[in-house]
């Protein structure tokens, strides 16, 4: 079984994107399903105004990077140190081109950073000082003290002992009108993170990944997702014939195998869309095809 088939419907575009899965409490619920709705509805008016892909998902990203709800830009954990670090990607599926940032500590909206590497240089991955620097030369630098807000500092001083699973990187991904995938995706990473650690979210194959014919994003136990790099193998289960959604099953079960957790929004260039999670909680929000708006949190 292969996916060989030209798409049927590359006129009409589709996108889909989450905001972390994890054991959301009831009292944030609200706050994410109008974070993901806000972000996919900003993502589809571009597709609709025949923006790429590209641009739809960066400014969805953006749009939650904004949100404090969301670990992701402003509001972001702490590190084990008490500092921001920043992680994120994007990807062009007709290019196979990436731009990853990893640990930036000066830049609100790493996606936008990412987005710049990719569009400017040949290089694919920055980190550390290297994105900071990256970043002051392009004009997206802030300062790292902007990035803490009270209540983040607050958790972080309640110490160790007060972790609780990680939650709240936010992905997006999409078919433009042209048939073009994309993936973008953001994250504060884990809580109390030792300094310098990279999670799957800016790791291409892992965290995300996006070909001619599919496009997938995780967010959820990191580690887990980099141990079978699990963005790639959502894309290579829809080439060898697989649906988004027994793709993204497919995945969530390998991970449960490994004895992870998160979740998995894929796309392929049909425009079909598919999900999947383990964790109690996923807030997403899509629009297919046909226009329609479907969001939620928990497990249907
Ligand atoms: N996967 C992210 C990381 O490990 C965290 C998350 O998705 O919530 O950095």
């Amino acid at each position: 079984m292969t996916h060989t088939n030209s798409p049927q419907n590359s006129s009409n575009p589709a996108i889909i994107v989450h905001g972390g899965s994890w054991s959301i409490p009831d009292s944030l619920r609200e706050g994410h399903l109008v974070g993901v709705i806000n972000a996919v509805k900003i993502g589809y008016q571009i597709l609709q105004q025949q923006g790429s892909a590209l641009d739809a998902v960066e400014n969805a990203v953006v749009c939650m990077e904004d949100d404090p709800i969301f670990d992701a830009g402003i509001g972001s954990f702490l590190n084990e140190e008490g500092h921001v670090e920043l992680d994120a990607l994007i990807m062009d599926g007709s290019r196979l081109k990436s731009g990853a940032i990893g640990a930036v500590q000066n830049c609100k909206n790493p996606i936008n950073l990412a987005r710049k590497l990719l569009e400017k240089k040949d290089t694919m991955m920055l980190v550390g000082s290297g994105a900071n620097k990256f970043a002051k030369a392009m004009n997206l630098s802030c300062d790292p003290k902007s990035l803490i807000i009270p209540r983040e500092l607050d958790r972080w001083k309640q110490g160790r002992e007060d972790i609780f699973t990680p939650g709240g990187t936010v992905g997006a991904i999409a078919l433009d009108t042209k048939g073009k995938l994309a993936m973008a995706s953001s994250t504060g990473g884990s809580q109390y993170k030792m300094v310098g650690r990279l999670g799957d979210t800016p790791l291409i194959g892992c965290g995300g990944y996006a070909s001619a014919v599919a496009a997938a994003t995780t967010t959820g136990h990191g580690e887990s997702f980099m141990k079978i790099t699990a963005s790639k193998m959502a894309v290579d289960l829809i080439e060898d014939g697989f649906s988004p959604q027994a793709a993204a099953k497919e995945v969530i079960e390998k991970i449960r195998s490994i004895n992870g957790y998160g979740g998995i929004i894929i796309i392929d260039n049909f425009g079909r869309i598919g999900y999947s999670f383990n964790t109690s909680r996923m807030a997403y929000a899509l629009i297919s095809q046909d226009g329609s708006l479907e969001s939620g949190i928990d497990p249907k």
